[in-house]
This record gives structure tokens, C-alpha cells and sequence, in this order.
């Protein structure tokens, strides 16, 4: 595996395989790996000649009082890991190198960025966007991996790709979760053991939901109305949102008929979570 820094250089070496016939595999990340990352460089493994993980703490996607200076690092460990998963390309650029200029352009995504995060983390989508935008033109990959956890921002990203007709493929990996149900996030390091023990009432809350629909409940005031019954037992957490929505859309439905996202955020102490499922009421 390599460790590129520049743009200039990647594109050299990208050029060579592309002219080849092979296909390139993007896995855009934020480090501190754990397997829900590994499971999409596994995937693109699998799937392309060449795979290319971009390891960046995309500073404009964070907002002021965000966690941008204290989201968690380690170079070194996640060189090792993603050497491990067969990784060819590991491109970790500077603020420098992505942004050497004040940025002025920005891609945003209207209408399915308003719900969920996006209504509690303004300006967040557009910096997620923008990036990709940034990494698909730098990379130009056949296949972008994402994970279904950030559901949000797989959406966002595929419709930014549609929409403006980008040449590449999204692909969603579903959810990676702990032992106990927690969904694996780089954040979980910030939890103190209290804390991470009253963090699986999220995924309780959900598999809750999920046990409600398949038994025939189908009102999502209901079902939301238990959910926020049993985590508001857990004194450390705090729901920020909690939206029962179409998948594809984004729009708050009554019903639980067909594909439905529970999606939500809480305040774990201080640590901001997302968990979401996909339950089918049919
Ligand atoms: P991040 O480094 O947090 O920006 O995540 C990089 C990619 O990994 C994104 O596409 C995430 O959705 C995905 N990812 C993060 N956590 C998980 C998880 N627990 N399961 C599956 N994918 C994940």
C-alpha cells in the first residue's frame, strides 16, 4: 500500500491503472478506522482492481463548536489496518492541499438535507457534499463506498451524483455494529463506561420499534412515543431528533406501511450519536 499526500501525485499513479483497463473503488473516511470501515474496503476489495481509501478530517463539514479539533487520530494504526484489508491507495491530504485557496464553491443539496442531521447541523451536508464532490473529480472512481449508518449521507451523496451527473456508482454497505447493538463510530471513543453502557438504549429504542411494526403496529406517533419512553430512563442521553421517514425521500410519514428509516440523534453526555434501522411493515 501506498501513502500518497498530493493530488498531483495520486493522479499520476491513478492515471497509470486507469489507462490499464482497471477499476477504481473509493472508500472516503474520516480515520480512526473500526469495521464498519473495514467492511467497505472489504467490499471494494472485492469488487475493484483498485482500491483507494481517502483518510481526511474534512474541516468544513463541522460546525464552530463542533468536534473537529478533538475527533479522534491515529495515522499510524489506520495505515496499518487498511494495509492489512489490501488497500493500494491510502490518500491523506493536507487542509493545505484541499483547500489552498478560501474555498468559494460548494455543491448543496436541496429539500433531503433539511430533516434529521441537516436541521441540526447547518452548513454539514454541503461540506460532506463538497468534499465528495472534491474526492470523485480527484479519485474519479467507478464505485464510492459508503456506509448505511450515516443513512443521511449516503442519500445526500447519491443524489449529488445523480443530479449532477457524476460518473461513478454509490455504493450503501449496510450497518456495522458492536457485540452489544451499539453502531460502531469513531465518537464511541469519547464515552466513558457509564456513558457507552446507556448508549445501547438507542439500538434498544430501535429493535423496539422494529419488534412493534413486525407485530402489526403501524402508527409512527406510537411507536415513537414508546421509543421516547425508554430512552428517556437513561439519564446521560438526550434525543436530539427521532424521525420515522421515508427512505428514499427523507419525509416524516404516520404510517409504517412498506420501507420505512427510524432514524435518530442523541446526546450521549456530551457525545453526539446516530443510529438508525430499516424496517419493512408489510
Ligand atoms: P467516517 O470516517 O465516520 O466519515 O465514515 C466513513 C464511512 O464509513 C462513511 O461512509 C460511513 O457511513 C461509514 N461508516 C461509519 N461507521 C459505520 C458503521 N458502523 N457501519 C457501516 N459503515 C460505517
Amino acid at each position: 500500500m501506498e501513502v500518497v499526500k498530493t493530488i498531483a501525485e495520486l493522479r499520476v499513479k491513478l492515471e497509470y491503472h486507469r489507462r490499464d483497463g482497471k477499476s477504481i473503488g473509493l472508500v472516503p473516511t474520516m480515520g480512526y478506522f473500526h469495521e464498519g470501515h473495514l467492511s467497505l474496503m472489504r467490499r471494494a476489495r472485492g469488487e475493484c482492481d483498485v482500491v483507494v481509501v481517502s483518510l481526511y478530517v474534512n474541516p468544513i463539514q463541522f460546525g464552530p463548536k463542533e468536534d473537529f479539533k478533538e475527533y479522534p487520530r491515529d495515522f499510524n494504526k489506520d495505515r496499518k489496518l487498511a494495509e492489512e484489508e489490501g488497500v493500494d491507495f491510502l490518500f491523506a491530504p493536507s487542509d493545505q492541499e484541499m483547500y489552498p485557496n478560501q474555498q468559494l464553491a460548494f455543491v448543496e443539496v436541496a429539500k433531503i438535507t433539511e430533516g434529521l442531521c441537516g436541521a441540526h447541523r447547518p452548513g454539514h451536508f454541503k461540506g460532506v457534499a463538497t468534499v465528495c464532490a472534491k474526492l470523485f473529480n480527484i479519485v474519479e472512481p467507478n464505485k464510492a463506498y459508503f456506509g448505511q449508518k450515516d443513512a443521511q449521507q449516503a442519500l445526500v451523496v447519491k443524489r449529488m451524483v445523480e443530479d449532477l451527473n457524476f460518473n461513478l456508482e454509490i455504493v450503501i454497505y449496510p450497518m456495522v455494529r458492536e457485540e452489544d447493538g451499539l453502531a460502531m463510530s469513531s465518537r464511541n471513543t469519547y464515552l466513558p463506561p457509564k456513558e457507552r453502557e446507556q448508549a445501547l438504549v438507542l439500538y434498544r429504542s430501535l429493535k423496539l420499534a422494529e419488534d412493534l411494526v413486525r407485530r402489526g403496529e403501524r402508527s409512527s406517533k406510537l411507536v415513537k412515543d414508546k421509543m421516547r419512553k425508554i430512552i428517556g430512563k437513561e439519564s446521560e442521553v438526550q434525543l436530539e431528533y427521532l424521525s420515522i421517514c421515508n427512505g428514499k425521500t427523507l419525509e416524516e410519514v404516520d404510517s409504517l406501511e412498506g420501507e420505512t428509516l427510524i432514524a435518530l440523534a442523541a446526546r450521549v453526555g456530551s457525545t453526539r450519536l446516530i443510529d438508525n434501522i430499516v424496517v419493512k411493515g408489510e
